[in-house]
């Protein structure tokens, strides 16, 4: 199967990417379709490839497929083959492994207690460690995601039951993860021991219309996709375990402070999702705010770039009493399929997705706001655009921290030297990307913003990695990554 070309990919690299949506569905009528609807409002998480794994009672059932959840399942024959009212799925966005049919998940593999399927959100820090132990140790990868990793584990574990052998493996990994699996007569959760990566549990009336129906879900917005009540997030460390009796929690590490990513806020997750207790919407609203508060300017509007810096923006308005306008249109049509990717149409590139309002720009004095800066190209084309439409200065204000390292827990990112922010001050940012002032949200405002004193430089609340580089989880594998990556090929050979 071949992947289509994509003309969004120069300016969608100027983005962070999340780098998967993970659901689970037990006792709900038509699991593969309420899964399906599941994924589709989690398509914001991964666009590469989808997956789906039901369980009809006797037998497990598979469909995987590269592209969106709108081209694999809308196809009946597919539906069909995906019978039962248990199901686990996955929305890809591929960082380790490139997009082959046998990296897309969820993973399946048979053992002595039945199937196990299992989809994953996150990154494993010590998966080349660990993978070049198990292949010494005989196990065949089918795949090149380090999500396999976990399949492994559990397969040498020698405890006996299912949720020992996940914790035995669970016990062994580093890293950040989000994951949900399906055994014979068991739907399972997982977070990591810090919550980095999100997780909830809904709930809805069951299949058999007496014992409830269950749902875990990345975010809060695919419950309401499926018409599910929200029920809780999954604790950081957490693992629950649905079965006919019901949900159990299990809590097997000790107990750390948690640290969800806050990235998740600024960005990635949808704003209509509500995770750890907070309002995604509201919670980008109060960083614009506070943003407005720390760095104001004189200005005639303030322009959101759409569309991720449109609640900033309201909340930066809102507090300068400036107003909002739409001065930047986006354009939601630009297609996977369009036009085939040469040096001219990448250079206009934005033009593709983005077009300057030059009826509101005109003569004005503008505050573009926007959610990040990561390599700068996509701020410096904007800036360059709304200046082409008149704007008699150009102002930009950021609702995150700089940019200034790589995620190591999940998310895709460009190696440390391409990040804008790494290698230049905010005055040397501002003169790149050729704007008048710039400025970026303290990290002491964004966790004020959301709900902190402050960031407390000792125990922070939040993995704040990218803009502080202090990594809360070991980065085993990339002490020497080249190293391991060389052995493990040498071992492989
Ligand atoms: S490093 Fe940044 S993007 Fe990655 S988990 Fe931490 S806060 Fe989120």
């Amino acid at each position: 199967m071949t992947q289509s070309m994509n003309t969004t990919t120069a300016i969608d690299d100027d983005k962070f990417h999340e780098e998967c949506g993970v659901i689970g569905t037990w006792n709900v009528t038509d699991a593969a379709a309420i899964t399906a609807l599941g994924l589709h409002a989690l398509q914001h998480r991964g666009q590469e490839a989808t997956g789906i794994v039901t369980h009809d009672g006797v037998r497990f059932h598979a469909h995987k497929g590269i592209g969106l959840v709108g081209d694999n399942y809308g196809d009946t024959k597919v539906m069909a083959g995906l019978p039962g009212t248990r199901a686990v799925g996955h929305n890809r966005y591929a960082t380790t492994g490139a997009t082959l049919l046998r990296n897309v998940q969820p993973l399946f593999a048979e053992f002595e207690f039945g199937g196990f399927a299992v989809g994953h959100n996150g990154n494993l820090t010590n998966a080349h460690t660990l993978k070049r132990a198990l292949v010494k140790r005989g196990c065949l990868f089918q795949s090149t995601t380090d999500s396999e990793v976990f399949v492994h584990l559990i397969a040498i574990s020698l405890y006996a039951t299912v949720l020992d052998r996940l914790i035995d493996a669970l016990k062994q990994v580093t890293g950040a993860y989000s994951l949900v699996a399906l055994t014979n007569d068991m739907l399972i959760g997982v977070r990591d021991p810090l919550g980095v990566r999100p997780l909830i549990l809904g709930q809805t009336n069951g299949a058999d219309g007496i014992s409830p129906g269950w749902v875990l879900a990345s975010e809060s917005c695919a419950l309401e996709m499926v018409g599910a009540e929200f029920v809780r997030d999954i604790e950081p460390g957490e693992i629950v375990a649905i079965d006919r009796s019901g949900v159990r929690s299990l809590k097997p590490f000790s107990p750390q402070k948690p640290r969800f990513c806050v990235f998740e806020y600024i960005y990635f997750a949808r704003p209509d999702s509500i995770l750890e207790g907070h309002s995604v919407y509201a919670a980008r609203k109060r960083i614009g705010r506070e943003l407005a508060r720390e760095s104001p300017i004189e200005a005639d509007l303030i322009v959101p770039v759409p569309d991720s810096g449109v609640p900033a923006a309201m909340g930066f308005a809102e507090q300068s009493g400036v107003p909002f306008e739409l001065g930047i249109i986006r354009n939601h049509y630009v297609g996977r399929t369009f036009i085939e990717p040469t040096d001219q149409i990448r250079h206009l590139g934005v033009r593709l997705k983005h077009s300057a309002n030059r009826a509101i720009l005109e003569g004005r004095r503008v505050v573009l706001v926007d959610d990040s800066i990561v390599r700068g190209t996509t701020s410096q084309k904007i800036v360059e655009m709304v200046r082409g439409a008149g704007a008699r200065e150009v102002h930009m204000r950021i609702s995150s921290p700089p940019t200034t390292h790589s995620c190591f827990y999940g998310i895709d990112t460009p190696e440390r030297g391409k990040l804008l922010a790494a290698r230049n001050s905010v005055a040397e940012m501002a003169q790149l990307i050729g704007v008048d002032s710039l400025a970026f949200i303290s990290m002491d405002g964004l966790y004020r913003a959301l709900g902190q004193p402050g960031r407390d430089a000792a125990a922070p609340a939040f993995c704040d990695a990218c803009f502080s580089g202090d990594y809360p989880i070991a980065l085993t594998d990339h002490a020497e990554p080249r190293q391991a990556q060389l052995s493990l090929l040498a071992e492989l050979a």
